[in-house]
């Protein structure tokens, strides 16, 4: 057997003490994710950008980006509401960001990332 040092005993006990690896060893639930999802009303609604409201509602990107609904509930109480954080004020669906076409060069890299990373894109 392999002599692990101190420093790599520690990284290992530090490894499987993650959240992520504990949540792998449990064991699964009854009702899948997918399940869940698909009939918590909730969850309908953040996965269905029509509904979105103010600027996120009548923006371009509702469906690439959508805003933090967490953010959207902080600020006004409606987590369909628009994102506060965000800088972009698009008048309609119509108005283009200045960044979009870097924003697009930057999702082309990632989407390539992930494809050999095995995301699945
Ligand atoms: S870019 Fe801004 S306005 Fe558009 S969906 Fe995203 S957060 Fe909302």
């Amino acid at each position: 057997m392999r002599h692990l040092a101190g420093h790599e005993r520690r990284g290992r006990r530090r490894a499987l003490r993650h959240p992520a690896r504990r949540a792998q060893r449990r064991e699964r639930p009854e009702t899948p994710i997918r399940d869940i999802v698909a009939n918590t009303e909730i969850f309908r609604r953040v996965l269905d950008r029509n509904q979105l409201g103010g600027k996120c509602g009548r923006c371009r990107y509702k469906f690439t980006c959508g805003g933090c609904r967490a953010m959207a509930l902080f600020a006004s109480g409606d987590y369909m509401g628009e994102d506060p954080q965000c800088f972009f004020e698009p008048v309609d669906e119509t108005t283009v960001c200045e960044h979009e076409a870097e924003t697009g060069r930057v999702f082309e890299r990632y989407a390539l990332m992930a494809r050999y990373a095995g995301g699945g894109i």
